[in-house]
């Protein structure tokens, strides 16, 4: 029944408002605006009985005594509307664009482009840099959500929309009350098809593993723009069933390569990657080894910061290597350079901070340890680089050091990397001089920040190993190590 316009909706704690006009229509009810309020709307529920409005009833006040404990994502409750008619008012979030919107050019997985420059085009009107910091947010949304041990049960790309202010990127995700709540009389939602784990269709209960699967073919779409197990050879050749079994998860994995989705080399790192085949090939019929929203978070933030913004056409991307053909001809020599993958342009000077393990050799020479644990490229609007990571082991919110970054334009010629301590960790500054290694404390006032050049390195003081490494005799200690690089990309 659709509610007609001027209909009062009156809610358990004795406000009145009035329906202006339904704005759409899903499986559980009816949105509806309000008159004199364009900021929310009320979502109505389609519930035949009496007892039905009264489960839904328990179920919403049950949700908003907990909303507050969930992620802001979520969309909350804002009053709860009672007999004769049941539902909720909530933010009006109707200009809100949906992800759907940046996965397919029309909306729709029929409309796709036909070939990689125009999928570069797509790609890039809504690019990289924006698409990370969506899944960031999002993945971390989830962990949240599912550290509580609950589950939302409908993730797709139509119910998360995308908050974008001043170039803050955020998930909204709609209808709350799908969170699942024991023991409330309404049964969990079993999601959108395409989405929905494997056991789930067998009929298992969503859990936060099943949710994980949903979450990850979701950040799929945001970066190959297409379906984990859609690719060419289904969207050209495949039955109706073929396509339903593909959506269920009943196909072959997509390789990096499909010409139906962006290649994966361009919009993934190797970790996400990974990530991704570990849910969708190697640990497919494994719930539990799946790749969790934790996982996720994580990979998606370490990918954002090791994006280069492209000086000739402004689009972001990794680190892309090539040889260098020119070098080569003329010197004979092999010289690796970095390009953009997006116009073939050289990358200019490409600034770094990276985060290794070190240890002193003779004359004080930090020495790489073993791999590089993590890396950020800096760039334009990365103003406080929070460094809290490289203590995985401490819990406190409070970032290990701060970094300033500043650059005037893309170009960034003249871009200042400074560093200052806010929470007066345990770390040193080493400076190279021509009479050798100086050291520094590093200042608590972000006013006298220390400018850092090219070579610097920092000391975490507090991982200085009472055990230290032998290295072919002599013996040295060994320190998590920031060193700040500004480089040619190679
Ligand atoms: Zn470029």
């Amino acid at each position: 029944m659709t509610l007609k316009p001027n209909t009062p909706l009156y809610s358990l704690f004795h406000q009145t408002y009035i329906v202006d006009k339904l704005l759409a229509s899903g499986g559980q009810g009816s949105i509806y605006t309000l008159k004199g309020d364009p900021k929310h709307v009320a979502k109505m529920y389609t519930a035949d009985s009496a007892e039905e409005q009264q489960r839904w009833l328990r179920k919403l006040e049950k949700i908003r005594t907990i909303q507050n404990t969930l992620p802001e994502n979520f969309i909350r409750i804002q009053d709860i509307l009672r007999k004769p008619q049941t539902g909720y008012i909530m933010e009006n979030v109707s200009a809100l664009p949906s992800v759907l919107s940046k996965i397919y050019p029309l909306g729709k997985d029929e409309h796709k482009p036909s070939n990689f420059q125009e999928w570069k085009i797509w790609f890039n009107k809504w690019g990289l840099e924006k698409r990370l910091l969506l899944g960031w947010r999002l993945a971390s949304a989830f962990r949240q959500l599912h550290q509580q041990n609950l589950t939302y049960g409908d993730i797709s790309a139509s119910n998360v929309l995308i908050r974008e202010v001043d170039g803050q990127i955020n998930a909204a995700v709609i209808d709350i009350d799908n969170i699942y709540v024991a023991a409330s009389g309404i049964l969990p939602v079993l999601g959108t098809p395409g989405y929905i784990a494997p056991e789930v269709l067998e009929g298992l209960p969503i859990d936060p593993a099943a949710e994980d699967w949903s979450l990850a073919v979701l950040l799929f779409q945001l970066l190959r723009l297409g379906h984990p197990f859609r690719g060419s050879d289904i969207i050209h050749s495949a039955s109706e069933q073929q396509e339903a079994d593909a959506l269920a998860g009943k196909a072959t994995y997509v390789s990096d390569e499909d010409p139906a989705l962006m290649p994966a080399e361009y919009v993934c790192t190797e970790k996400l990657k990974r990530l991704f085949y570990k849910t969708f090939a190697k640990y497919k019929n494994r719930p539990l080894s799946r790749s969790s929203a934790a996982e996720f978070e994580k990979a998606f933030l370490e990918a954002y910061y090791n994006l280069i913004e492209c000086p000739v056409c402004g689009h972001f991307h990794f680190p892309y290597v090539v040889p260098d053909e020119k070098h080569k001809k003329e010197t004979g020599q092999d010289k690796y350079i970095s390009i953009c993958p997006w116009c073939k342009s050289k990358d200019g000077v490409v600034r770094y901070l990276r985060i290794f393990t070190g240890y002193w050799g003779p004359n004080n020479a930090v020495q790489q340890y073993g791999p590089t644990s993590y890396q950020i490229i800096l760039k334009k609007g990365l103003q406080n680089i929070d460094t809290q990571f490289i203590y995985p082991w401490n819990h406190s919110s409070q970032a290990f050091l701060q970094f300033r970054y500043t650059a005037p334009s893309k170009k960034a010629a003249a871009a200042t990397v400074c560093v200052y301590n806010p929470h007066h960790s345990n770390a040193q500054l080493y400076f190279n001089t021509p009479n050798g290694l100086q050291k520094t404390d590093i200042p608590a006032d972000p006013s006298k920040a220390i400018v850092l050049h090219s070579g610097n390195f920092i000391v975490c003081n507090d991982t200085i190993q009472p055990c230290p490494i032998k290295n072919g005799g002599p013996v040295y200690p060994t320190a998590t190590i920031i060193r700040y690089e500004r480089t040619e990309a190679c």
